[in-house]
């Protein structure tokens, strides 16, 4: 049993101002893994004092001593990996290879990236007679989610601490645990008191009461569209800024040519990867109509190759995060079956053997794009499959949404594929399974309006000022 009682504010681990836990529920097997206590409105109060009262001396520190600070911690970090992979695991329920592997890699990327983009990142530039200066905005809340907790906290604590601004972490009451390692890190590495805090609580008290505080000066909020909304409407009367990034309903174009099943077959694992909770996964897999039944094929036998089972266990699949969004999962695909879309896998349910934990049928549909389950995001291990004629089509299919977090293309003839990539409405566009950790990740529509990952990522933090006359 884990037990992250209290808080990290201004340097001190402290109690809540009012004693409150919360238990955390363990998704593989139901039952409660630890506790966590849960923060009020005075708890955001101290926070916010402290990382106020931080800000004039570490937003004037040098960029060497800001590089000095994230090197010590990417000391820490590399000493507690193991630590992290276990708590994701425990946490939301990711295989024991995904959450040691990529969900802690990912936190080491963005460290390492964050690291590399502070010691080339330009904070002055002349224009003629003027001096365009970025300094940090000042008090940053940092919202998370759960479904790739180390992700995506580090993508926004690191550059956040690069830029010399002070902050408060919020991290999911589902996986507060690898957030609670983070801080131990982030004190450890020695960074001074008021910097960085960290609270634990619900997004409805701490997340409301971080939105509305008037010492909070920016938000950079990861989760859903409709909590998004909710943040920017409290932000408003204060006139923070808010960054979102949100939801998606991502295309994945397959061109039809040699490598079509490959292809089909690789984007459909993909899906699967992380119980198919990632906001930029290529949810809908768009075909050429002629190519329809190799796709239902190669999809289908990918779909029933992915193993499911317990986190700890060799499987390529663990549970999903809930039950709340087992259960919402559930609904889609029952919807998706109303509707009349073509289940070619999984389904209702969960997998044969499995009595216990959040499992979920890696399922697969042939629909159409005007379908609920091709129109919503599903946040689970359900992909939907829909047939388009032309690349012309295809395209229209994909921007056919109101998401444009990411879209994926695949094929051997990358001068089409470019083309493609260059016409889809969305942030973060891979091209044959292209990646990078200095690309700029966000999305257009109502995917949000923040960019994160490598310099893009700074800027979020950043204030522009001009001065004048100064040459
Ligand atoms: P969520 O319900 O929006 O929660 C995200 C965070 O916001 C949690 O820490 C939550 O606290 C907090 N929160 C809830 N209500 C709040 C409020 N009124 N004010 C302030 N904060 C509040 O999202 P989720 O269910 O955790 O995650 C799934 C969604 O996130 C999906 O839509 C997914 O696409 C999106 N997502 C987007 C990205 C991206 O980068 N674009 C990445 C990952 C996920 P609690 O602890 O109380 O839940
Ligand atoms: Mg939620």
């Amino acid at each position: 049993m884990r037990e992250y009682l209290k808080f990290y504010i201004d340097g001190q681990w402290v109690a809540p101002a009012t004693p409150k836990t919360g238990d955390v529920i363990n998704p593989a097997t139901e039952e409660v893994s630890g506790r966590i206590s849960l923060g009020s409105a005075a708890d955001v109060d101290k926070a916010a004092a402290a990382a106020r009262k931080a800000f004039p001396s570490w937003s004037q520190t040098t960029r060497e001593q800001r590089l000095e600070l994230l090197l010590a911690i990417q000391a820490e970090y590399n000493r507690r990996l193991p630590e992290l992979g276990e708590a994701i695991m425990e946490e939301m329920g990711a295989p024991s290879a995904l959450a040691h592997g990529f969900h802690v890699g990912l936190g080491s990327g963005h460290l390492q990236t964050a690291i590399e983009v502070l010691r080339e990142f330009k904070f002055e530039e002349q224009r003629g007679a003027t001096r365009i200066v970025k300094e940090p905005i000042g008090v940053c809340a940092l919202i998370t989610p759960w479904n790739w907790p180390m992700n995506q906290t580090t993508v926004k604590v690191f550059p956040a601490l690069a830029i010399g601004c002070t902050m408060i972490l919020k991290p999911p009451q589902l996986a507060p645990y690898s957030a609670q390692i983070l801080a131990e890190i982030i004190h450890a590495a020695g960074v001074p008191a008021g910097v960085f805090n960290m609270l634990q609580g619900s997004g409805a008290v701490i997340g409301t009461a971080l939105s509305t505080h008037p010492e909070v000066d920016m938000i950079s909020f990861t989760g859903s569209e409709g909590v998004g909304v909710q943040i920017a409407q409290n932000a408003a009367p204060t006139v923070k800024r808010v960054c979102q990034e949100l939801g998606g309903k991502s295309p994945y174009i397959i061109l039809d040519d040699a490598s079509f099943a490959k292809n089909v077959a690789e984007a459909t694992a993909i899906m699967m990867g992380n119980s198919g909770q990632t906001c930029s996964a290529g949810s809908r897999l768009l075909v050429p109509q002629s190519r329809l039944q190799d796709a239902i094929k190669a999809a289908s036998e990918a779909a029933n190759a992915v193993t499911v089972g317990d986190p700890r266990g060799n499987f390529a699949m663990g549970p999903v995060v809930s039950k709340g969004q087992y259960n919402i999962i559930q609904e889609y695909i029952i919807k998706g079956q109303d509707e009349g879309a073509q289940l070619i896998a999984g389904g209702p349910g969960r997998p044969e053997g499995l009595n216990k934990g959040w499992y979920v049928k890696p399922t697969v549909f042939v629909t159409t794009n005007d379908t609920v389950i091709a129109r919503e995001e599903i946040f689970g291990p359900v992909l939907v499959i829909i047939p388009y004629k032309d690349v012309e089509d295809a395209v229209s299919i994909a921007n056919d949404s109101l998401f444009g977090l990411a879209g994926y293309v695949s094929g051997e003839d990358g001068e089409t594929c470019r083309a493609i990539a260059r016409r889809l409405r969305a942030g973060w566009i891979g091209i044959n399974g292209g990646f990078d950790f200095h690309g700029a990740f966000g999305g257009y529509k109502r995917s949000g309006n923040g960019r994160e990952w490598g310099e893009y990522g700074f800027h979020e933090y950043v204030e522009i000022k001009s001065l004048l006359g100064y040459a």
